[in-house]
């Protein structure tokens, strides 16, 4: 099994960065692939999943709960409001909150109850002008309505840094974010850039090609 190759490479470049033994998490990112494809990853027992879409993980996602336990289903790309209702019920984290108008949205239909238990906030740490997340000098002001006004479980950070640029400042930028604010996760590193964003404290990071192949 392919995954069995992949988790002793994580194991080996935490072991090389003096990271803790088992602190990154793979989140297969099943984005795109119909559900034969995760079957198989399913069956050899990973439970941990990422997809980008509310559709589309609305149409693959509880068929393979009804037959799965104790999956772990994150949405990874923007949520529009009118999908609240539908991303509670379906995530068990959200890890894009990036504007105080989806925030105030979340918060009027989100309760301990809904299937999300815990949400992350997405940093544009590359300032791009057409890229989801928060700016980070709009960093604070976001967290604080998230945890004081509206009580939201953030319980880590998102980024995606700039395709053409060298990852390691933004990696870096967001573990100070995550440090000063004392949040625990860091969701950072895809398939091309996974070994330096482990370098730099990643604790989940966000693996879809490298798993599937090439889009489909
Ligand atoms: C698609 C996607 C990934 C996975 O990207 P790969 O390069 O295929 O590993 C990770 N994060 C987000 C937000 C994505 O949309």
């Amino acid at each position: 099994m392919l995954l069995t190759d992949l988790l002793r490479e994580i194991k080996e470049i935490e072991q090389k960065y003096g990271r803790t033994p088992g602190s990154v998490r793979l989140l297969a990112v099943s984005k795109t692939q119909p559900a034969e494809k995760i079957y198989p990853f399913l069956n050899y027992g990973h439970r941990l999943f990422g997809e980008n879409r509310v559709q589309e993980a609305a149409s693959k996602w509880p068929a393979l709960r009804a037959n799965f336990s104790n999956i772990e289903l994150h949405l990874i790309g923007p949520l529009q409001t009118n999908k609240i209702s539908q991303a509670l019920d379906l995530f068990d984290v959200i890890e894009t909150l990036d504007r105080p108008n989806l925030l105030t949205a979340i918060a009027q239909k989100w309760s301990p109850k809904s299937r999300t238990k815990e949400f992350y906030i997405q940093v544009n740490t590359g300032e791009e002008p057409q890229k989801a997340g928060v700016q980070p000098s709009k960093f604070e002001e976001l967290y604080t309505l998230a945890t004081q006004s509206y009580q939201l479980p953030i319980t880590g950070l998102m980024c995606i840094p700039p395709v053409s640029e060298d990852p390691t400042p933004h990696f870096t930028l967001l573990t100070h974010i995550a440090e000063n604010y004392g949040i625990p996760n860091i969701s950072m590193g895809m398939s091309h850039d996974f070994p330096a964003a482990i370098a730099c404290g990643s604790t989940l990071i966000r693996l879809g090609t490298r798993i599937f192949g090439e889009k489909v």
